[in-house]
């Protein structure tokens, strides 16, 4: 329901949850995170109910904190609001972590697809089967762009998809069809959000992303295709925020 992404050179867990506190007027029944830390391993935090709780959790079990980190308010539509349908979702024997805003229509084709060629799910999510496609397709080609480019184009319905791969530090990618992402443009930092709300407090500078869109963020640099790759020109705009509100 809420997702923000973030990549720069602040800590990610405080980013992260700050942006899903702004966005938790949007309503949701579960959260969590993943952040790829200092050694670039990937660390996840998952439970269902409020932010609070995942707040608890994270301070009875810290994860090691890093640059490059996704997180998640989940609105169940597939599966009931439980700590393992919770969001972000594993692919890549857990080095990919993904989140998901929306409804993959045809998920149910895709996972038995991935079924009969031994892969297992811990949830019972229509998300799921993106990460592990995701996932799949990432040790074909050793590159989330590209693998973005190749997976979103075989799912139906409404998605935004944020993912990040352990062994790609430093970069988040983003795509979206018939549901909405807006990245926030920082000073060696760039933000993805569901709505602006995500990451107002660190910039006011934003570009919205266009339907079946791709968007790769690092901490300088922005970039943008269509679902074949091709490239995308992007346009700025100033985010009208009243601080009161
Ligand atoms: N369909 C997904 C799920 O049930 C995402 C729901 C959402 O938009 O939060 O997990």
């Amino acid at each position: 329901c809420g997702i923000v992404g973030y990549v720069g050179d602040n800590k990610s867990v405080q980013v992260l949850m700050g942006g899903l506190r702004r966005l938790e007027y949007r309503g949701y029944d579960s959260a969590g995170i993943a952040v790829i830390d200092s050694e670039g391993t990937l660390n996840t935090s998952k439970r269902a109910g409020k932010l609070a709780v995942l707040a608890a959790e994270l301070a009875a079990n810290p994860i090691n904190n890093g640059n490059t980190g996704i997180g998640h308010t989940r609105w169940a539509t597939h599966g009931a609001p439980t700590d393992s349908n919770a969001h972000p979702h594993l692919g890549d024997n857990g080095k990919l972590a993904l989140i998901h805003n929306g409804i993959i229509e045809n998920f149910s084709v895709l996972k038995d697809e991935l079924l009969a060629e031994g892969f297992t799910f811990e949830s019972e999510t229509d998300t799921e089967v993106a990460a592990i496609l995701l996932g799949r397709e990432y040790q074909r080609v050793g590159d989330l762009g590209a693998a973005f480019r190749a997976v979103v184009s075989r799912l139906d319905g409404a998605f935004t998809l944020l993912a990040v791969h352990q062994d790609q530090p430093g970069i988040v990618v983003g795509a979206r069809r018939n549901s909405p992402l807006v990245i926030g443009l920082g000073d060696g930092e760039n933000f993805l959000g569901s709505d602006v709300a995500a990451f107002v407090e660190y910039t006011r500078r934003a570009v919205a992303i266009g339907q079946d869109q791709i968007v790769t963020i690092t901490p300088d640099l922005v970039t943008v295709t269509d679902f074949d790759g091709n490239a995308v020109e992007v346009e700025e705009f100033d985010i009208a925020w009243d601080a009161s509100a």
